[in-house]
């Protein structure tokens, strides 16, 4: 048996433990160092085709951030930036136009945590596999190459179209940041969290101005595909995480 709390549903909402495990990933991410002031947004979809989805509200810290005061908006409606609870603009233009365009992206989230961001910054921005984690993308990291300025929905619209590949999980947002997708909150967190570890290990052996030892591309796309098929590691990260934060900060699941 394993220890999973079940949080109960006081909160009669069909979403409730899609708000919880978004919320915990909201505070975990503050532990973790990957907040930006009160920018950069995580967003859930929670209907069938993925258009009406949670979000955290507008310049709210991530320690902050609660199941229930989520924003539940639909990527479809043309009215939601004149809405009292409007938005972060970018934010909508960005993972409205990932709820649209990307059925299969359920989960989106972005930050400009350090070692990610260092990496968006390099003229070349590829992660070669040099250990298990960088080893874990491959083949599956879009680059986009063509900042356009603050993602308003134009450059929100353009960057949705580049997951239209399905392998592809994870978007170096180049001179910017990185965005994860996933079918669930737990596996686009457990992605975020190896994504910022791989590139903390690449950043730190091109400091050294060593040459890498880089995994031949066959065991490359084996450990890759092994370790996404890991059977249980992300919703176990997920729970744990979840375990801590009751003991710690009981409030994020309110
Ligand atoms: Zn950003």
């Amino acid at each position: 048996m394993s220890a999973i709390v079940q949080h109960p549903h006081t909160h009669n909402d069909p979403h409730w433990d899609v708000r919880v495990d978004l919320a915990a990933v909201f505070r975990w991410s503050v532990k973790m160092n990957w907040h930006e002031a009160v920018a950069n947004h995580f967003s859930a979809a929670v209907n069938e085709d993925g258009t009406q989805f949670l979000m955290n509200r507008d310049q709210i810290h991530f320690s902050r951030v609660t199941a229930s005061n989520l924003l539940l908006l639909d990527a479809n409606d043309p009215q939601t930036m004149e809405l009292p609870d409007a938005p972060d603009p970018t934010a909508w233009g960005l993972h409205a136009a990932i709820h649209r365009n990307c059925p299969h992206a359920r989960v989106a989230l972005h930050v400009h945590s350090k070692y990610s961001t260092v990496l968006a910054c390099l003229a070349d921005s590829s992660m070669p596999a040099i250990d298990q984690n960088t080893a874990m993308f491959h083949d599956r990291v879009v680059i986009d190459g063509d900042f356009g300025g603050l993602a308003f929905e134009e450059e929100g619209e353009r960057c949705s179209q580049l997951f239209s590949d399905p392998k592809k999980i994870v978007m170096i947002m180049g001179n910017h940041g990185v965005l994860v997708i996933g079918q669930t909150v737990a596996e686009a967190f457990n992605r975020l969290y190896y994504f910022e570890r791989a590139a903390e290990t690449l950043i730190t052996a091109y400091m050294t101005q060593k040459p890498l030892r880089v995994i031949p591309d066959d065991i490359a796309a084996q450990v890759a595909d092994d370790l996404e098929s890991y059977p249980g590691h992300a919703e176990r990260h997920m729970s744990e995480i979840k375990l801590l934060l009751d003991r710690d900060e009981p409030d994020y699941a309110t």
